[in-house]
């Protein structure tokens, strides 16, 4: 057996960066015109570098840039000396922190750790399939002109999967569904509406798409009300999708086996980073549950290593939402993929990069 060299962490650092946007991001529970995360340098002995983002969502994990902060200098000294390995294990057993939190620090772990093997995130992750995915684009909810309007130039810049945000006003969400799916035939529709109907307003709005193609329905209820999610499920024959309602495995485990959504949402700030995120990627495969591979509004580096996960578990992830860099006003370098139009492509260097280095 071959052994590896274990390499000692022996540096933690954060800063909070900011990322102006395009237009102002509005969904039922927030309204933001920048993205602002906090990022983590993980440094080892050898000068390696490890990092990790977390953007703040308080309205979804309750986490902002603060607590980020003052999550991660707490439970930072405890990883000081140990190997990736280790201080994975510990993130994930003994450190009582918020999700985000926890995915800022799992992810600078991982990435340090294929950088001390040598390796790409590519050769890490066995990605064999390099064939461009696809993402959706996030169309914010607004009035029903200014929504066609965005659906439209999105259509215009091959945006071909809309993911429109809609809100507690159901006829509103009926019309400008009805709007888009008239005028733009051709794009591929999902609804998000974030928790703000009833199980009424549910079934309202079902009822009137019965001619109307629509890929999936995303959290229509209250996140704690899984008992409406399943009756909604149960009645829809669009397929629904769980989103604020799945956090971790257990919540995955709890709605899946009570068969309360047809599909469910991954994203690393929910259920703490990639280690997490992997998990539940390999109960879906087991279960052959659709997923959505799902982010925040987050900055380049948490999105790189999504888009890794979303190549890696292509089989199960049938939906990619990580449209964050379309949404930035300028375009970003830190980026290891390619976004034209809905497709994302790996750009060589990202998986050439370690053979190349020295
Ligand atoms: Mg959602």
């Amino acid at each position: 057996m071959t052994s590896e060299k274990q390499f000692k962490i022996t540096k933690i650092t954060t800063e909070v960066k900011h990322i102006e946007l395009k237009t102002p991001f509005k969904t039922a529970l927030r309204e933001t015109s920048h993205v602002e995360f906090v990022r983590v340098h993980v440094e080892d002995e050898n000068g390696h570098v490890g990092i990790g983002e977390a953007p703040a969502t308080k309205a979804i994990t309750g986490e902002d840039i603060e607590i980020i902060l003052e999550s991660i200098e707490s439970v930072e000294k405890q990883f000081l000396n140990l190997t990736c390995k280790e201080a994975l294990e510990i993130l994930h057993s003994a450190c009582c922190i918020g999700s985000s939190a926890k995915a800022a620090l799992d992810m600078a772990f991982i990435s340090l750790h294929v950088k001390e093997i040598n390796q790409t995130l590519c050769e890490y992750f066995e990605i064999k399939d390099f064939t461009p995915i696809k993402t959706d684009v996030t169309i914010s909810l607004n009035s029903a002109d200014v929504m066609l309007e965005d659906a439209k130039k999105a259509y215009e810049n091959a945006m071909t999967i809309l993911k429109v945000k809609v809100g507690s006003d159901v006829l509103h969400a009926v019309d400008i569904i009805r709007k888009i799916a008239k005028e733009l035939v051709h794009v591929q529709i999902l609804v998000d509406a974030n928790q703000a109907w009833s199980f009424e307003d549910s079934q309202f709005f079902i009822n009137n798409m019965f001619d109307i193609k629509i890929e999936l329905i995303e959290q229509p209820v209250i996140a704690s009300d899984l008992e409406s999610l399943k009756k909604i499920t149960h009645f829809s024959h669009i397929p629904i999708l769980a989103d604020e309602a799945v956090f971790s495995l257990e919540d995955a485990k709890k709605v899946v086996e009570s068969q309360s959504a047809d599909m469910i949402n991954i994203k690393l700030m929910k259920c703490g980073g990639v280690t997490k995120a992997i998990e539940i990627l390999e109960y879906a495969r087991e279960k052959k549950i659709t997923c959505m591979l799902g982010s925040m509004l987050e900055g380049p580096y948490s999105i790189n290593i999504a888009l890794y996960l979303a190549f890696a578990y292509r089989d199960v992830v049938g939906y990619v939402d990580l449209d964050s860099p379309l949404l930035y006003k300028e375009p970003s370098n830190e980026l290891d993929f390619k976004f034209s139009g809905c497709e994302i492509s790996l750009k060589i260097s990202a998986s050439k990069e370690a053979s190349f280095s020295a």
